[in-house]
């Protein structure tokens, strides 16, 4: 099996939260209000993840779906600098899709798990998880629909991030059919996602506050790690661990600056 990695996310305080950071052949989910950093984590991790262990990444390329439109270049070069990393070579480092609806999404997934054979991936970003799947599949009468395929998508993750052995047809010679073992992933898959806006649901994943991430059970089973962003005091940020099986229940202040997460 190959070493587990440790993604910084810009913030010393929220790594330290973390045992370091956002781990490979996991998923981790963030979950909070609009505007309390989400894809701001995701583009500093698209980041981080470049850069060379000793320094918190995990020197591999990225993979960033992006399910509502908020993946910005600019940020990247903004990040980049802050690490002292060329601003157009991070974003070579990032192969970017925009999930335009929910089996879309499903799709660039297959697409992607073909190129993670080539062992060069690191962190694999999905901002957020459950957009598309909320817009396809609004209407009461098919939450079951949306909760398969949600499960179908998150299965496909969950072999991803693990990726024990991965078998594909080599060539086009199908009739030899040459089954070839490649590589294990070690990705580290970042999700994040919105919270429910009723304030009367059910409490069971509810954090202190009330704050219930979307997706149900389905979801929650597929997240290793799930942590709650907040806002704190003015510029301050909150990130809280509300299900982990090796960090413990703490908080954690990080801020939002042009270099991305920080302290
Ligand atoms: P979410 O995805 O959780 O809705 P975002 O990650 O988009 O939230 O975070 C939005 C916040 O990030 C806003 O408060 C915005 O002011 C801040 N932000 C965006 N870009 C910058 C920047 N270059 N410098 C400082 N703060 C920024
Ligand atoms: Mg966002």
């Amino acid at each position: 099996r190959k070493k587990v990695v440790r993604i910084s996310t810009g913030s010393k305080q929220f790594d330290s939260i973390l045992n370091g950071g956002f781990q490979s052949m996991s998923i981790s989910e963030v979950f909070g209000e609009f505007r309390c950093g989400k894809t701001q984590l995701s583009h500093t991790m698209s980041v981080v993840a470049q850069l060379p262990k000793e320094l918190g990444g995990a020197a591999g390329r990225v993979a960033y779906i992006d399910t509502e439109g908020t993946f910005r270049p600019e940020r990247i070069s903004q990040i980049a600098e802050r690490f002292g990393i060329d601003p157009d070579t991070a974003q070579e480092n990032i192969s970017y899709a925009r999930a335009l609806n929910s089996e879309h999404q499903l799709e660039l997934l297959n697409t992607l798990s073909q190129a993670f054979v080539g062992g060069e991936y690191r962190l694999l970003v999905i901002d957020s998880i459950m957009n598309c799947f909320r817009v396809d599949y609004c209407g009461r009468g098919e939450l079951a629909d949306r909760q398969q395929k949600l499960n179908q998508f998150l299965m496909k993750l969950a072999h991803m991030a693990e990726g024990e052995k991965y078998y594909y047809l080599r060539g086009f010679l199908v009739a030899l059919a040459d089954l070839v073992w490649l590589a294990e992933f070690n990705v580290c898959v970042l999700m994040t996602n919105q919270v429910q806006s009723d304030p009367g649901a059910s409490a069971l994943f509810a954090g202190a506050d009330g704050r219930k991430p979307v997706g149900g059970h389905v979801l929650a089973h597929a997240s290793t790690t799930r942590v709650l962003l907040r806002k704190g005091r003015g510029d301050e940020r909150v990130a809280k661990i509300q299900d982990s099986p090796d960090c413990a229940e703490r908080e954690a202040i990080y801020v939002i600056t042009n270099g991305g997460i920080n302290d």
